[in-house]
This record gives C-alpha cells, structure tokens and sequence, in this order.
C-alpha cells in the first residue's frame, strides 16, 4: 500500500468564543458533545472502505478546542480509526490544545494512546492583549501546561502565536517572541491577527490606533523572521518555522496538494480528485447522520487547471517552493511564462532559484499574495503543451542551465572551467532522460 492520507478531525468545542474568531466553534455546548461523538464515530466506520486503500501517516485534532473536548473521547476517535485503517508506526498525531485545558492525567493518557504532537495556542505573552482578544489563559498557562505536556513526555510540542495583536507595538512583540523561545518548541506558527467581518474584534478595528499599521505589521513579520531563524528554526512556509524534522507533516499535505480526509461538522476533505466539505452546523450534522445521509455542505470534483492553480498557489506559501519539470510533468504545461515572472521577482529581491527550485525570499513571502496573484495571471497565458514542445523545451531549458553554469563559473582570469562544467553535464543528461521516460507513459494514455 503506496498511497498515504492524513485523517482531519474536527472538535467545535470551545470553552469560550476568542473575539477575533471565525472558524466553526462554539462555547460551552458540553450537553451536545456525547451526540456529536457518536455521530462523528459513525461516520469514520462508514468511510472504513475509503480508509482501507490508505496508509494514514498523519491524524489531526483540529478545532475548536480538543482539549476541552476531553481525553476520553479524543482516545475513542483514535481507537476507532486505528481498528479500520492501516496506521503508519511513524504517524505524526497532533492534538491541538489550549493551556486552560491541559492536565497530565489527560497529556499522559493522550500520549498512552499514541498522541505525538501537541499545538498549543499561546498567542501573547502580554496579558492585556490576550483579554483584548478575550482569550481565558495568561502566559503563565501557557508556562504551566508547556511543562505538564513535557512531563507526559511528548517531545514534539508547536506554539502557536499572533502578530498584529491590539495596542501591540514592536517591544511587547518581541517580548511574546522571547517568551516563546524559553519554552523550546519544536516548531512555531504565527500568523496575523485577521479582523473577520461578524467577529466582536472587527466591531472596534476601526478605532483610532486600535490595531498596528501595514507598515509595523510588516516589520513585526521581518523581526520574527530574523528572530527565529537566529534560534535555529527554519522557515518552512509564510507563518512556520520548525527545528530540524520537526516540520507538521499533516499541515505541509495541505501545501503540497495530498489527499486528507476530514470527519466532523465543517471538516473539508480532498480525497479521490474531489474536495468536499460538511456542514458547519452542529445540529444539522448530527441530524444527517443520524438518518444515514452525508452531511455534505460543499463538493466538486478539481479540474486538471484548478490544480495547476494550487500547485502555484500554495505551494508557492512553502519555502520547498516549485520546480519546472515536477510543473511540467504534472500539468503538462508551459513554465515559461511562469519563469520569466519569477525572474522578474528575483530582481525585486522577492523570488530566488535554490537548485531548480523557485521560492519566494522573507520580503516575497511579505507581499506574497499579490505575487501569486501575479504567477496566476501568468499561468493562464500558458496554454498545454505538446510532448514535442516539452522534449523542445527541456533540451532548452537545459541548455541555458548549463550557459548560467558556465557563466558563473568564468573566473578573474577569463578561463573557463571546462572540467567543472563537463562533470555537471552528465547527471543533467541523466535527468533529462529519467523526465523524457516519465513523460512517455502519460503520451500513451
Ligand atoms: S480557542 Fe480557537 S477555535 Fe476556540 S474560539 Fe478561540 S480561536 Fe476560535
């Protein structure tokens, strides 16, 4: 079995609503939590067959707040899914957890079960900001719950924190940056406050000096770059950074474009070439269920173009970034366009070609929804191409590598080494065949 899925499972539990949130999640409800568990339970056993064809090698608590959900039921749901599908020994299984419901009979036996990965939601280390986002903990929660989730022994701990944040300027920034630091994630996320339409917070986002300007906010994103690549974390994506292997292996199926499934009211899935989602509705999931109907909110099958879109699209958020032959192999399209864009990038000190792979530098990832926006308008010049424009193509493609190589390599004397360049051109060829060889099958279909 080859093929490996992430399981997604959603938990719309909170303890109480945080001002700046949209996702599906609701406060207190803890009458309607033994319904939902037995529906959410049904419907994993009804997708056993859809499981089965799967190696799962990732498994997400998401919400919501699982934590708050309680142990017991989180271990059920593992249970279960572990009885119907075949589980990686090496799944990476993530709990998200807020610090005001983290104790160690409940770490311990999550960990018992098999939990790896715990996310715990810091957001500030600065009180005030935390009570601006009506968020029910302070950062000696998020002390405390760090060293419980330690002593279960789970070493594999994400922190997630926000900039942007209400009255917040670059010291106090900092400050949740340092904090951060002194509990010693293996990885961290952190991302802008957004100001959701609908949210208690975008009711006062228009009072004067309430919120950090673009400008501070784009200098808050510059500091935490420098800041955490300085403590040894890699930036792997916009927002993430990650020690060595330490890299949330469900999140990057996201980026790179693999199938989950996700089980639960509001769970999205992209799974056998469609992505659908449930509804982001308690009671009506349930209800459908219960009658034996999917609860499905949304579905459509993703067309060959839509997922050339993606791959710009997300990922482009990676720093992995995109490569010419995986885009042509894939899609079987044009680079081209897409390239001398990129080049144009590399100029504004925005795009940067590691090896063959294009990624877009800290000042790219800054404003990179409009460069993508832009490689987007590129890639639809590009029309297909045929399999003699691709060998056409790749012959060039190669070639002008071996000019830049060339180039390069021109020393202070004028000489050209020759021998450097004569060893680099034999694993190209090599290359080049193994992608002609790939491409051959597909012009068969
Ligand atoms: S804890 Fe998370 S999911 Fe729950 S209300 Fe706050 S932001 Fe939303």
């Amino acid at each position: 079995m080859s093929k490996t899925l992430g399981i997604y499972v959603h938990i719309p539990f909170c303890q109480s609503k945080c001002d700046y949130c949209s996702f599906y999640s609701l406060p207190g409800k803890e009458e309607q939590m033994d319904m939902y568990q037995t529906a959410l339970i049904t419907q994993i056993k009804g997708s056993a067959e859809t499981l089965k064809q799967y190696k799962i090698n990732t498994i997400y608590f998401g919400g919501g707040t699982p934590s708050f959900y309680g142990e017991r039921r989180l271990r059920s749901i593992l249970s279960i899914i572990k009885r119907y599908v075949s589980l990686s020994k090496t799944a990476e299984i993530t709990v998200e957890c807020n610090p005001d419901s983290v104790d160690i009979k409940s770490m311990s036996r999550l960990k018992r079960a098999g939990v790896n990965r715990i996310s715990l939601g810091m957001q500030s280390a600065n009180s005030s900001e935390l009570s601006e986002l009506n968020r029910p903990h302070d950062f000696n929660n998020v002390k405390e719950a760090v060293e419980i989730i330690r002593n279960a022994g789970i070493d594999n701990l994400s922190i997630d924190l926000m900039f942007g944040l209400p009255y917040q300027d670059m010291n106090s920034w900092n400050h949740s940056l340092s904090c951060a630091l002194s509990l010693s994630p293996e990885h961290i996320s952190a991302y802008g406050l957004k100001t959701e339409e609908g949210t208690p917070l975008f009711a006062r986002a228009s009072k004067i000096d309430y919120l950090p300007d673009e400008d501070l906010q784009a200098d808050m994103y510059v500091q935490m770059v420098s800041t955490l690549t300085a403590a040894g974390y890699t930036q792997y994506e916009i927002s993430n950074f990650a020690k060595t292997g330490k890299h949330s292996k469900h999140n990057l199926k996201y980026w790179a474009g693999h199938p989950y499934i996700g089980f639960g009211c509001s769970a999205h899935s992209d799974v056998h070439g469609f992505r659908y989602s449930y509804s982001p509705n308690l009671t009506s999931y349930i209800e459908n269920i219960n009658q034996g109907t999917e609860p499905l909110d949304t579905c459509e099958k993703i067309s060959h173009q839509e997922r050339a879109k993606e791959y710009l699209l997300l990922r482009m958020r990676t720093h992995h970034g995109i490569e010419e032959w995986e885009y042509r192999r894939e899609f079987n399209m044009n680079f081209d366009p897409i390239e001398q864009k990129l080049e144009l990038f590399e100029q504004h000190g925005w795009a940067i070609q590691t090896g063959n792979r294009w990624h877009f530098t800290v000042n790219g990832f800054l404003i990179s929804n409009q460069l993508i926006g832009e490689l987007l308008d590129s890639q639809g010049e590009a029309p297909e191409v045929s399999f003699e424009d691709h060998f056409r193509s790749a012959c060039l493609t190669e070639r002008k590598n071996l000019q830049k190589q060339a180039t390069k390599d021109f020393t202070s004397k004028g000489t050209i080494l020759i021998k450097k360049s004569i060893t680099q051109t034999k694993p190209i060829i090599q290359k080049l065949k193994e992608e002609i060889s790939k491409m051959l099958p597909s012009q068969k279909k």
